[in-house]
């Protein structure tokens, strides 16, 4: 069972290549456990500040070169990687963050998605070079983009009112003071997209960056400069350890998305900082130079062998050039290091199960439980425990896991129909019976609602 789900790479490839085809214009989520960090830890103390609870709070990072962020169903911020390569201080990432907060709680971004996720695909950048890594020969790496639904973002333009974004500065001055985080962020952030709109001649299309989301005007921009300025954080020193992160990621996003010959000018050789390494282990990478894309991660490793986004990285890097036996010790350390990030948690099972070594799949079976349990939107996971099942013979529970990586796809009727077939096959009443029958019950219902509508 296990062969013939590593056996076909061809059709991986395809289904790969058509997903991103037809998804050309739909919001592509991309996850990163460094990045998600990253996020959580510049976030936190702003979203406090605003009376909330960070638990409650996202922020998700899309794959879109436009500089823009917004918010959209419920407690939900979106942040365009294009926003990220033109911020040069996480301060300026805090500020746009802290004004699309004043949103939130304004309540402004109520009236588009009431509540509801956009629908949108997902892919791990851990995995992100899948497509490339299947077409190189390294099966199953392929399945590396997944299809969550196939409409694109409802309410993504979701423009606001002149007084609604007084509201939402007003309401990011009052966070930022709160959190004692200067202001010199988004002052200059906002700065920076008003000197793009004079070079560039304002917005190229009507639904286009964040003026349009967010009318900027100089008077805004002078009121808040004002508001900040008086602020007691306003003189306060940037946090070097969250700068230091930002850069980072800053710089793994650019060599993950850049093509790479420009990766190489925006981070050239000479450089030796980290960000710079960072960078051009994934221009390496993608150019399939294995050998010069582990000199970059080990020389981030020599500075520190405990680097836990460098040890996921060369791991990667190892599992995609196909060898996985030799990914999984950076990797296992990784997920260590870590506490077991789920993300990294679900690479290293990928390997575990790519040395298709038997003695490895009991570790993959727990690895990847424990991924599935932290983080619930993670489909990789799921398809992967599904392939560790199957192997086992136990193809009710690798149904129900078929059914749970469906259902976070959006694909209800395959997961109504691999819910029903696990719950006829699993002891009636046991915790998976019962899960089954609660996808079997919820994907019927979307799947009959979506009937009604047609
Ligand atoms: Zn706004």
């Amino acid at each position: 069972m296990l062969r013939k789900a590593f056996s076909n790479t061809a059709t991986a490839v395809a289904i790969v290549m058509m997903l991103t085809a037809s998804t050309a214009r739909a919001q592509e989520v991309l996850r990163d456990a460094e990045t998600e960090a990253f996020f959580r830890d510049m976030s936190a103390p702003i979203i406090t500040a605003a009376g909330l609870d960070p638990k409650n709070v996202d922020v998700v990072l899309l794959n879109d070169g436009e500089i823009n962020a917004f918010v959209a169903g419920g407690q939900t911020v979106y942040v365009n990687s294009g926003l990220i390569g033109a911020a040069d201080h996480a301060e300026e990432v805090q500020g746009v963050f802290a004004h699309e907060l004043g949103h939130i709680v304004g309540g402004h971004s109520i009236r588009g998605g009431e509540g509801t996720r956009p629908a949108m695909a997902i892919t791990l950048l851990s995995l992100l070079l899948g497509a490339a890594a299947a077409a190189a020969g390294s099966p199953e790496a392929g399945l590396g983009i997944f299809m969550a639904g196939e409409t694109a973002a409802e309410g993504k333009y979701l423009a606001f009112s002149r007084a609604q974004e007084a509201t939402a500065d007003a309401a990011s001055v009052k966070f930022l003071s709160g959190a004692g985080i200067s202001g010199r962020g988004s002052v200059s952030f906002f700065e920076k997209l008003q000197n793009m709109e004079f070079r560039y001649g304002f917005r190229r299309t009507a639904d286009d960056e964040f003026y349009s989301t967010h009318p900027m005007t100089a008077d805004r921009l002078a009121t808040l400069k004002d508001a900040f300025e008086h602020d007691p954080a306003w003189a306060k020193p940037e946090d070097p350890d969250l700068q230091r992160r930002f850069l980072r990621v800053k710089a793994k996003l650019y060599g993950y998305l850049a093509e790479p010959q420009q990766t190489l000018v925006a981070y050239p050789e000479y450089l030796n900082d980290i960000p710079a390494h960072y960078a051009r282990a994934y221009a390496y990478h993608k150019e399939a130079f294995m050998d010069k894309a582990l000199a970059e991660t080990d020389a981030i490793l020599a500075q520190d062998p405990d680097d836990a986004y460098a040890l996921e990285l060369k791991g990667q890097v190892l599992l995609e050039s196909g060898r996985p036996i030799d990914a999984i010790p950076p990797l296992r350390r990784a997920v260590a290091l870590t506490r077991n990030q789920a993300l990294i948690a679900t690479t290293f099972g990928h390997a575990l199960l790519a040395t298709e070594d038997r003695a490895n799949f009991p570790e993959a079976e727990r690895v990847l439980k424990a991924a599935v349990v932290k983080d619930h939107d993670n489909p990789f996971a799921w398809y992967e425990l599904g392939i560790v099942y199957e192997a086992q013979g136990d193809t009710p529970r690798a149904r129900l896991a078929s059914a749970e990586q469906e259902q976070m796809q959006l694909q209800y009727v395959e997961a109504m129909r691999n819910a029903e077939a696990a719950q006829a096959a699993l002891p009636t009443g046991s915790p998976d019976w019962l899960r089954a029958q609660d996808i079997a019950m919820s994907t019927r219902a979307m799947v009959e609602h979506k009937r009604k509508k047609k």
